[in-house]
């Protein structure tokens, strides 16, 4: 089903699913009982545009801080269970605004039962997270020994039957798996099948070079095509470039405003100036502006001011000292190539 035709499901001061817009999630890599450290990572990545953060529940202690955690910061939480369903219920009991439960290590219907109770009491809805790597291997052995989107489906499908059948509804699903490939096709054939909101994601896609890359091949399709509700894109890298990812994918699919679009040259032979640099100290200055603009900063005016006729503002050098600045296409004058962060904010300040 697409995207606005999901459940919507609130995930405390949030609603997932429907016509909302793709919620942006990351997780703190840090233990959760160890508060402070931990809410000081989840409010840099606030002021990034986190919007739902997941924590791991290992035990009671970190069960137990989710309480302090959430007087703290201003976004919902989910924690994240394996194995052991009472840590659901105590990290429930503690404010969880979400849980997740993996279908491979958490398999016990009376166990599932006490904690599909809890959350009906609490109104904690339930994220059913398939992961490729941990299904059921009681299913992957009567699939041949082979995990592929069958598998990951009626692992899924057997895991919802249960909620289903004690009237339990507030359920969004993640099938991830490390192969863009699979985790597209499965998101896919889940998105036809099932009306709850999906949180998409390729997990484990490594640092930033590649993960971005991987995490981009298998979530940009989907999205496309109006599939998926809440996004994550798991880096080997900190969290917070993880929300600068999803923000940098969505923004490129016109799927969220108040971020900045940079078209920057690679350099050739005709270059005047260090357009690597100098993208990069555009780039920064952007990041802490939050709005919707097109920069352009071309190394020679030859292809440059064509290539960036569609930016609001745009920088073409002429040769090493002068610097042609555009807006919207038009000539507006030139510029020291020193001057072109300063020219921006003049520009900024003008339109904001
Ligand atoms: S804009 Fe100019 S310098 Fe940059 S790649 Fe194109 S031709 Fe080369």
């Amino acid at each position: 089903m697409i995207r606005e035709n999901t459940r919507k499901i609130k995930v405390g001061n949030i609603t997932i699913g429907g016509s909302n817009h793709v919620v942006i999630q990351s997780m703190c890599n840090i233990k959760t009982a160890k508060v402070s450290q931990v809410v000081k990572q989840i409010l840099q990545m606030e002021k990034e545009g986190l919007e739902l953060i997941r924590v791991s529940v290992l035990d009671f202690n970190d069960a137990k801080a989710i309480k302090k955690i959430k007087e703290r910061i201003h976004i919902p939480l989910v924690a994240d269970i394996h194995y052991d369903y009472r840590l659901a219920i105590m990290a429930i009991e503690s404010g969880a605004d979400k849980i997740r439960l993996n279908p491979g290590n958490l398999k016990d219907e009376n166990q599932i039962t006490q904690v599909i109770d809890a959350c009906k009491k609490h109104q904690v809805p339930i994220r059913i997270g398939v992961n490729s790597g941990s299904i059921d291997p009681i299913l992957v052995n009567e699939n041949g020994g082979r995990v592929d989107v069958d598998i990951m489906l009626k692992s899924l499908d057997k895991y919802i039957k249960i909620f289903e059948n004690h009237k339990f509804y507030d359920l969004v699903l993640a099938l991830k798996s490390s192969d863009p490939i699979l985790t597209l096709n499965a998101y896919k054939k889940a998105s036809e099948k099932y009306s709850y909101p999906l949180h998409i994601g390729v997990t484990e896609s490594s640092f930033k070079d590649i993960g971005l890359i991987r995490s981009c091949v298998g979530l940009a399709p989907l999205l496309l095509e109006g599939i998926g509700n809440t996004i994550r894109i798991s880096l080997s890298d900190p969290p917070i470039e993880e929300v600068r990812a999803c923000k940098r994918l969505l923004n490129e699919l016109n799927l969220y405003d108040n971020y900045y679009t940079l078209i920057s040259c690679p350099m050739c032979g005709r270059s005047n100036a260090n357009i690597m640099k100098l993208s990069r100290k555009i780039s920064q200055y952007l990041e802490s502006k939050k709005i919707k603009i097109t920069v352009a900063v071309m190394g020679c005016v030859v292809n440059g001011l064509g290539e960036g006729k569609h930016a609001d503002i745009g920088f073409a050098f002429n040769n090493p000292t002068i610097c042609t600045i555009f807006v919207k296409g038009q000539v507006i004058g030139t510029c020291h190539p020193d001057q072109v962060i300063e020219n921006l904010d003049k520009y900024l300040n003008r339109i904001i």
